[in-house]
């Protein structure tokens, strides 16, 4: 359990604030490349990815966040995250530090974040909204689904107006590939908004006081969790208390992470029959996002149903996870990856169909 705990820990310091761990990523790809196995679009999404899989594709928008735009737009630490090492070559460097330049402060900058790229992988719509909306607290022209959208019509040889700013096919689809993953992380897009004594407010009704963002979940740390019944707890990926070394865990790399039983390995044949089952999207592909969004906001719901926090410490408040929340945040994980791999599939189907 420590072991899994630590792994969770890891899985949110080395990606930052706000993304599906890099197991989770590799997981929604691999689902996705299972299902588009001998397809047309298969041969076209590897041509345009030129070597790379789909599962290391989808961690590119995180690994550009080790360009160094204080150094200059270099990669001042390659080797740190392994899952990286397949785009740490001269010319995968290049086009990294390409996008970010184009991408570091070429927005309006949103709360707590310092690069316009960074912002692209979530949303923050408050959990009283049964739908997403762009307009309403949290969203942004170049959020999540924003992006998502602009990465889409790229594709479709449409207009598109960032940002972010893409430049090409293929670094639209890297971008997309990954941002599929994240809409479908349920706090990407969902976000509870916590006043001074710790209860929920309505940003959208009372108008938003920046002391009342949650970062995601990033804000609320996870404290005196119970421990998962002994002795099988080696498949219970569970909260634990704060690790010594590593911080205090907070909710959102809590659901960042995914245990070992959600790792792109263990993608098998009845995995993919699941996803199969997965219901298709209809209408224009530039229309999913804002629709995933919805389910995943829903699902963001639950993910904070009956929690209870702290007055706020300081910027943080804490939370003590009911018993049995483990289990849950991991039915609703791998129901996400699911989907996630599903839509990715079904995507890329849509804009490359033959
Ligand atoms: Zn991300």
């Amino acid at each position: 359990m420590r072991q899994l705990l630590t792994s969770a820990l890891l899985a949110g310091c080395a990606l930052n604030a706000h993304a599906w761990g890099a197991d989770g990523h590799a997981t929604v790809g691999t689902i996705a490349a299972g299902l588009l196995k001998g397809t047309p679009t298969e041969a076209r999404v590897d041509a345009l990815l030129n070597g790379l899989t789909l599962a290391q594709a989808a961690v590119w928008a995180d690994c550009v966040k080790g360009i160094s735009p204080s150094q200059h737009y270099t990669y001042p630490s390659p080797g740190k995250y392994p899952e990286c090492a397949p785009l740490e070559t001269p010319t995968g460097i290049a086009e990294m530090a390409d996008y970010v330049k184009r991408n570091d402060r070429q927005c309006q900058v949103g709360l707590d974040e310092d690069a316009c790229h960074r912002q692209t992988h979530y949303a923050d719509v408050a959990l009283q909204r049964s739908r997403y909306l762009q307009g309403f607290v949290g969203t942004r022209g170049d959020d999540v689904v924003g992006a998502l959208r602009t990465a889409i019509l790229v594709l479709q040889g449409k207009p598109a107006v960032g940002p972010p700013n893409l430049e090409g096919r293929r670094e639209a689809l890297l971008v997309l590939v990954h941002l599929v993953g994240d809409l479908h992380q349920p706090l990407h897009v969902g976000a509870v908004y916590l006043d001074a004594q710790g209860e929920r407010v309505d940003p959208d009704k009372s108008g938003l006081d920046e002391n009342s963002f949650t970062v995601g979940g990033n804000s609320i740390w996870v404290v005196g969790a119970p421990k998962p019944p002994a002795p099988p707890a080696s498949t219970t990926a569970g909260p634990g208390p704060v690790a010594a070394g590593f911080g205090p865990l907070k909710l959102h790399t809590l659901w960042d992470g995914v245990p070992d039983k959600f790792k792109p390995q263990r993608v098998n044949a009845a995995w993919l029959a699941e996803a199969r089952k997965i219901r298709l999207s209809r209408g224009d592909p530039a229309d999913w996002p804002a629709r995933w969004a919805s389910q995943s906001l829903e699902q963001a719901g639950l993910a904070f149903e009956g929690l209870k926090f702290s007055a706020k410490q300081g910027s943080h408040w804490t939370v003590v996870l009911p018993r049995g929340y483990s289990a849950k945040a991991d039915a609703i994980k791998r129901q996400q990856l699911t989907i996630a791999g599903a839509k990715l599939a079904q995507l890329l189907k849509a804009l490359f169909p033959n």
